[in-house]
């Protein structure tokens, strides 16, 4: 025993791993010392041996199985997502940033700066929805609601697409699909007041529909559980409800619909 280790330790090199195998806790350092010898060459088959070894590897492969099975069910629209759609998702997190600051740009009345500025989004919103939302800009809509979630992921797009349920062409998709795994934070995009907080017979699952005011709606789909009741007012950024995969959906994700006088457009224009 004690002769074995001292072999060990004395020739703790790449070079002896054949005869430290018979001790399971040698055999873990001679693979270590390798590990650390070569760190150019440690393959993703390498380091499932490695976890194999250490007895790991089970849960290693069950977490790299799952991570794919993540990235496929989460993206109806069936591409991978790439570091161009990263690239995507980031510049587009920027432009969310710049937006309200873009937004003051719009003519603003500042008889009420307290109300209308570019720290009171809400305020921001009021002003621009002094006209019927069917009326309000691209320019003047552009940034005037909030995340509806922490991290914005952005997968299936508003629009024209295959539809991930049927496979058919041509169906119009009516939100903006952000990957998000179950049980996150859903948040209001603005303030307004609860029209709707059910089940959807439409696919929607359980839903939550916020009314902004003067044409403006925000919508809320797929949700494991909805947190608001009909009549409640909501503040931006407050708990409307829990992301999940109710209804009509192939994996996680929030199906986030702007709507404007009942007709759904490109919530990106809003956001
Ligand atoms: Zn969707």
């Amino acid at each position: 025993m004690s002769e074995v280790k001292q072999r060990g330790r004395r020739r703790a090199s790449p070079s002896v791993t054949h005869e430290l195998v018979s001790t399971p806790g040698t055999r873990r350092e001679a693979i270590a010392a390798e590990r650390l010898s070569s760190p150019s060459n440690i393959s993703v088959a390498h380091l499932l041996r490695v976890h194999a070894a250490s007895g790991t590897g089970q849960r290693v492969g069950m977490a790299m199985a799952a991570t794919g099975l993540v990235l496929a069910v989460t993206l109806p629209s069936a591409q991978a997502l790439d570091a161009h759609q990263i690239d995507t998702v980031a510049s587009s997190a920027v432009s969310v940033e710049t937006a309200v600051t873009a937004g003051a740009e719009i003519p603003i009345t500042f008889a009420s700066p307290e109300v209308a500025s570019a720290l009171n989004p809400d305020g921001m919103l009021k002003e621009t929805l002094k006209v019927n939302a069917s009326n309000v800009t691209p320019q003047a809509a552009k940034g005037t609601l909030g995340a509806p979630l922490k991290n914005l992921v952005t997968s299936s797009p508003f629009g024209g697409r295959i539809s991930p349920i049927t496979g058919q062409m041509g169906e119009q998709h009516t939100g903006q699909d952000f990957a998000i795994a179950s049980g996150n934070e859903v948040l209001a995009a603005a303030g307004g007041t609860v029209t709707f907080s059910g089940w959807h017979q439409y696919g929607g699952g359980n839903r939550v529909v916020v009314d902004h005011g003067n044409g403006l709606s925000t919508s809320y789909n797929h949700m494991s559980a909805n947190a608001v009741k009909v009549g409640q007012h909501v503040e931006r950024g407050e708990l409307v409800g829990f992301s999940g995969s109710t209804g009509a959906s192939t994996g996680p994700h929030l199906h986030f619909e702007v709507i404007i006088n009942d007709e759904p457009v490109d919530p990106m224009g809003w956001l």
